[in-house]
């Protein structure tokens, strides 16, 4: 069989606009402030797309820079400063930040009404509570993704494979929240190509370009492939040979257009739910 392609593009195109209808409708300017520690290129790109795509929805986007050399201490009071600030809805640190600061300590100090990534320990243990929380992007555009191609998730067996605080752990408390039986798999783990093809929803966030192969994946199952990563060759490929992984799913994301578009559009969505949160 060949699985057919989840557009990622098309999904986060009309969330988007759904995100942008809302902001219509508000009496308000719902307000993001990205803060951006040193001259990392790839951060840099990130946030300035994160601007775009707010600017796009109606949000109030603003970009605080601090330089690479910029002390925790420093970082700290630009947050309070936010925290404080009637006009920020949301509030997104870019990660990595550079050695000098450690980024639990910055994640710790934003107000978790405002968390807009849901990386404070509050929000974490809300979702692993199974609450209405802010929830960590990435994961919450898989959710989407999975809802958009019909896929019902109760009772079904998912594998999540990676266990990243970012995408990993809190992808496997949505889909236990959503009923699934769910097992994490890592870089410990025995045998994970017969853990994967156990797997009717196989969610990989590993790292590791191209790592999942065609004969990990059960037929039929959804494949959605979190991975970005970039060959010696300049191509950016998934974490699962697309192609080889095609040929058994029914359904699977691309790389890129898949999963990737889903993270800012689910930004801009906790934004609005941050500020509707806040000032409803
Ligand atoms: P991470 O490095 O923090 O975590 C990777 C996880 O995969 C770890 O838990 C590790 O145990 C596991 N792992 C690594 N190598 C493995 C192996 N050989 N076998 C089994 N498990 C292994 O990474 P992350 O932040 O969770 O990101 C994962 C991938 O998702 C990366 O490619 C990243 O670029 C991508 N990503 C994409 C988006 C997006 O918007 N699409 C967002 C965040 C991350």
């Amino acid at each position: 069989m060949t699985a057919i392609l989840i557009d990622g593009k098309q999904v986060a195109a009309a969330l988007r606009a759904e995100v942008a209808s809302r902001v219509a409708a508000l009496t308000f300017t719902p307000g993001l402030a990205v803060v951006l520690v040193g001259d990392n290129p790839a951060s840099a790109v990130y946030v300035r797309s994160k601007d775009r795509a707010a600017a796009a929805a109606g949000i109030a986007a603003r970009t605080i820079r601090l330089p690479a050399d910029a002390t925790e201490a420093a970082l700290l009071a630009t947050v309070a400063g936010l925290n404080a600030d009637p006009a920020v809805d949301g509030i997104l640190v870019q990660l990595p930040l550079p050695p000098q600061i450690r980024p639990q300590a910055v994640i710790e100090a934003i107000d978790p009404a405002k968390d807009v990534d849901g990386f404070h320990p509050v929000n974490v243990g809300h979702l692993h509570d199974g609450r209405p929380t802010l929830v960590p992007c990435t994961p919450l555009g898989v959710m989407r993704l999975l809802a958009h191609a019909g896929v019902s998730i109760r009772g079904t067996r998912a594998l999540v494979l990676g266990r990243s605080a970012i995408v990993g752990k809190p992808m496997a408390a949505l889909l236990i929240n959503a009923d699934a039986t769910v097992t994490v798999a890592h870089s410990r783990t025995r045998d994970l190509a017969a853990e994967c093809r156990r797997a009717e929803v196989l969610v990989v966030a590993a790292g590791r370009a191209e790592m999942v192969r065609g004969d990990w994946v059960s037929n039929d199952s959804v494949v959605i492939d979190v991975g970005i990563n970039r060959l010696p060759d300049g191509r950016l490929v998934g974490d699962c040979a697309t192609a080889e992984c095609a040929a058994h799913a029914a359904a699977i994301t691309p790389v890129p257009g898949g999963v990737g578009p889903m993270t800012i559009a689910c930004l801009l969505d906790n934004t609005v739910t941050a500020a509707l949160g806040r000032r409803a």
